[in-house]
This record gives C-alpha cells, structure tokens and sequence, in this order.
C-alpha cells in the first residue's frame, strides 16, 4: 500500500479502480510555408471550431455547476477573439512564414508566461486558460476534439497531472467516483466545479502520483482528510469502508429531517438559514433545506471579477438569489473586502496589520460611489424578494448614522427614477468587534437587526489573527469574553424590538446550541451542509431542563 497526501476539496470516500487521465499530447514541429494566407485560413477555421466546442462545454457547465462557475468559459470564448494574442500568431506566420501550429503553441507559451509571472493571483490563473485554449485550437488544427474516455462501464477514480476547467466539465459524472491530481489550489476553478459537482476530490499531491499510479490500481480516496490510498491493505480498507458507512448513514439520517420544523423538544422554534458566496450556491440552500440565507457574503462577486462589478451585474445577481428564495428572507451583506480579501482593482495598499486596518464598511464609508452602486443594486432588487442587508465591521453609532443617511438618499433617488422597490427592506448590523457589542445598547434602537460574526468578534476579543496558525493554541472559541458579548447584544436588541442571528462559524457548534438557544438567539445561520445537522442539535434540545 502506498498513501499520497493533498488537500482534501470535497468529503466524502471513494473506492474503486483507477483511470489515469492522460492529457492527448500535441507535438508542434516547427514547419516553413510559403501559403501564410492558407495557414491564417486554418487558424480561423480551428478557432470557431473551437469557439462552437466551447459554447457546448459552456451549457454543460451551466446545467451543472451553474452560472459564476461557468463563466470561466465564456471567458474562454473570448480569450479566442483577444486581439494582441490573434495579432501575434498571425504576425509570427506572415514574418517567419510558419505552419499555424508553430505559431500559435509559441504565442500561447508566450502569454501564459506573460501571465504566470504576474502578481495578481488571479491574473497568475490565467496562465491556465491560455494553455487549455491554445492546446484546443492545436487539437483542432489537427483532427479535431477528442476527449480522453474515461471509461466504458465501471465508475473510476481519476488520476491526474492537473486538470483544466474544461477537462473537469467535460468527465461525465456517471463514471467519476473521484479525482486526484498531483497539482492545483483549493481555490483553482478546477477545485471549485468538483465542490459543485459533489465529487470527493484531492489535488496537490505531488509529482510523484503519476510515477507510481497505473490503470487498473485500486484506490481509496479519502476527501476529509486529503488522502489516497493505493492498493490499500486490509486494516486501511476496513477502517475508510466504517468511514464511509458512518458519512452515508449519518447523511441519511440528516436527510430524515428535511421539511421538519427547528424546533426544541419544550417547542421553542429558531430559524436556520444558510451562508453563501454566490448565486450557484443556492441549489445547496434549497437542496439542504435552509429556511432563508443568514448571509450573502457579496465580497466574491468582486473578488471574481477584474474590475468593479458594475449596477446591473450586482442587480442580475441579487434579483436571482432573491427570486430563487421565493419570498423566503436573504440577508445580503454589503462588501466586506481588505485583510485576507484582497481585490486588485481597488488599488489598496499594504498593510502592516490588515486584520485590524481598511476593510468592509470603512472602505464603502469612504469610497461612497463604491458604495452607492452597490445599495442601488440592492434596493432595486428588494422588489423581488425578501431582502434584509447588513453591514459588516461596524464599530461606532456615528458609522451606521452615515449608512442609514445614504441608504436613505439612495431609496430617494430610485424613488425619483420611478424604480419598483420593497417597502420594507431590514436593515442590520454584524457585530464582530467587542466596540459593538458593547455599544449594541446604543447600535440597537437603530437597526432592525444584528447578525454576529463570530470569526471577527473572535480574533478581536481574544486578540488571535484568525490567518495565523501559531495562535490557533490560544484561540478559545467558546471564551467566556466572547459569548458574554453575544448575549449582551442579544439582550440589547430584544429590548428594542429586534432580533438577533449567529452567522459566524460557531453558529455550526452544536455543542453551543442549547447556549444560544438559552441567550435568545433567534436565527443560526450556517454553510448550507450543516443546516440539518444544526436542526438536528436544536429538535435534541429541552430548555425546560
Ligand atoms: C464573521 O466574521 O464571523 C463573518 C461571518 O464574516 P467573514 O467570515 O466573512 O469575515
Ligand atoms: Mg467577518
């Protein structure tokens, strides 16, 4: 037996022999021609060819991994159409007069290093999808697509270099048990579609994979813990085989509870909504049966974006997360970028301690157009569904008298421009630092709610950067600082006739649930897989104890 280690994207264990993925490979020969009107031919002809696979590949995606996921094709498409990238292989053809392949393998090469060495992690990314589309016009210079088969009747699990976005769309589910890859982040696309598509998946395990892997190997994959086990001895079988019997029996039993009530055995009755990064995240809300989403974190609609999200991008995103949610609440948080969030195109500059430094509403309160589109975007939405925003890293009563005078301008604008809007629309605040808490007496008559984020309220009241491993020995997050603080606020906006939710990761303790329960709080709000688990927790409760 022989273990390789990577991290774990998605849970769950998968046993089963193993495919080897192979990429087709393409060997370019650097060929002199005297038709270079013939060799520009060629290329037009293998990118629309391209063009129409991609558009293929794009509603596969779409059906599948949804919109934000699928977008990366798209920008496939365009890629195709990039003006400096076709100037260069053509200009390459006409003055070295070379066969099209030549021409385009080296201005792919040239590109992807251009954008390799970049230091915007996401331009960096991008280095990625030159090669898969200039590997794809070089395919069909030659004989067309031909996708590897992964295999004729059995469910696999697929070992590979690396896998392109493309590649991953393009596997068909019925036979993937799993995938491996010796490269790629947790955060690559490729990383993100196998979440989506619910496939246990590990990447990063190194090189060595596929000096030692064959087709035909058994292997188990363990997503939890990042491992594969190849040709795996009896004890391994036996232990990851109970392993996996207790994922499947504890998923069905949790799948028991779905359309029951959250409610305690004394019948107190709690809400249990869902966090999301994006509009693909919904099917995982309705699919895990939360009664609302506690948190829209709209931060990932910038950070997937190359430049400032603009009105209509943002309304089109809100409009059908609320839509989807058919009249149920969402909570949508205004941006909440700086410290570990870090977008580009706003031109931040460094921080000695970002943590602590220009983030969320301190960026919005003094970039107010940043600001004002987004809440333009937000109150168009609020026809179509039920919508409450909050927003995050609020300190001081001065802070949300400014916010509440521009979302009242703002209402007042849309109003002028006969815009549809709701009446009432909730406003809220998160409290994650100790300053807020502590005002939440004050903070409280002047909102319709707090959501507390308990990762921030955390690393401030303990003084624990939540980025850096070193403290983790000191951050105790059941400290009795830090659930004072939460029933302080919830005590505070009871009084004044609001409620109060969890949407931090503690929300998902449950063996913090009965002591929430107890301060009062009115709604969890969790990552959508733990939704009928945190049911599970509350039903299990008798306050009457
Ligand atoms: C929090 O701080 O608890 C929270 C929910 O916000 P984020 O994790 O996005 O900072
Ligand atoms: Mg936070």
């Amino acid at each position: 037996m022989e273990k390789f280690t990577g991290k774990g994207v998605y849970g769950g264990i998968a046993d089963g022999e193993i495919a080897v993925f192979k990429k087709q490979e393409i060997q370019v020969r650097r060929q002199g021609i005297s038709d270079t009107e013939g060799e520009k031919q060629r290329i037009e002809i293998a990118k629309s060819l391209s063009k129409e696979q991609l558009r293929v590949i794009y509603e596969k995606a779409l059906k599948e991994v949804g919109e934000t996921n699928a977008a990366v094709f798209e920008i496939h498409i365009m890629m195709l159409d990039d003006e400096d990238f076709n100037e260069s292989i053509m200009s390459i053809i006409d003055t070295q007069k070379v066969n099209a392949e030549y021409a385009v393998s080296v201005t792919g090469e040239n590109f992807a290093e251009m954008f390799a060495s970049m230091d915007d992690a996401y331009m960096k990314e991008r280095a990625d999808d030159i090669r898969d589309i200039s590997r794809r016009i070089l395919r069909n210079l030659a004989d067309g697509e031909q996708m590897s088969k992964v295999s004729d009747d059995e469910k696999v699990i697929i070992c590979a270099s690396d896998l392109a976005p493309s590649e991953t769309v393009l596997l068909d589910k019925e036979k993937v048990l799993a995938f491996v890859t010796a490269h790629g982040s947790l955060n690559s696309h490729t990383a993100i579609l196998a979440r989506n598509m619910n496939i246990p998946a590990i990447v990063g395990v190194g090189e060595e994979l596929l000096l030692k892997v064959k087709n035909g190997d058994r292997g188990i994959v363990d997503g939890f813990s990042g491992e594969l086990f190849l040709n795996p001895d009896k004890k391994t079988e036996e232990r990851l085989s109970v392993k996996k019997r207790e994922d499947e029996e504890k998923k069905k039993l949790l799948n028991k509870l779905r359309g029951k009530e959250n409610i305690t055995i004394d019948g107190k009755k709690i809400n249990i909504y869902a966090n999301i990064g994006g509009v693909d995240n919904i099917g995982a809300v309705l699919v895990n049966d939360a009664g609302g989403i506690g948190l829209f974190r709209s931060e990932f609609l910038y950070l997937e974006s190359n430049d400032y999200p603009t009105e209509e991008q943002q309304f089109k995103a809100y409009r059908k997360v609320l839509e989807s949610m058919a009249g149920k609440k969402v909570i949508i948080r205004t941006l909440d970028i700086g410290a570990d969030k870090q977008v580009s195109y706003f031109g931040l500059s460094k921080e000695e301690n970002p943590a602590m430094g220009f983030r969320a509403i301190r960026i919005c309160l003094t970039r107010p157009e940043v600001f004002r589109t987004q809440l333009r975007a937000l109150y168009r939405a609020s026809y179509y569904g039920n919508l409450g925003i909050m927003f995050p890293m609020i300190t001081s009563t001065d802070e949300l008298s400014q916010i509440l005078e521009i979302c009242g301008e703002v209402r007042a604008e849309l109003k002028k421009e006969k815009i549809p809007m709701s009446k009432k629309v909730e406003l809220g605040i998160m409290i994650e630092t100790p300053a807020a808490a502590i005002i939440s007496d004050k903070l409280a008559p002047m909102c319709d709610f707090f959501s507390v984020g308990t990762n921030d309220l955390t690393q401030y009241t303990l003084a624990c950067d939540r980025q850096n491993p070193l403290v983790e020995q000191f951050c105790d997050t059941h400290h009795e600082g830090i659930l004072r603080l939460i029933e302080f606020s919830a005590k505070n906006i009871h009084k004044s006739g609001g409620w109060i939710g969890i949407c931090g990761e503690l929300a998902a303790d449950t063996s913090l649930t009965e002591t929430f329960l107890r301060m009062g709080v009115d709604e969890l709000s969790v990552s959508p897989t733990y939704v009928l688990k945190v049911r599970e927790a509350v039903r299990k409760t008798d306050l009457s104890k």
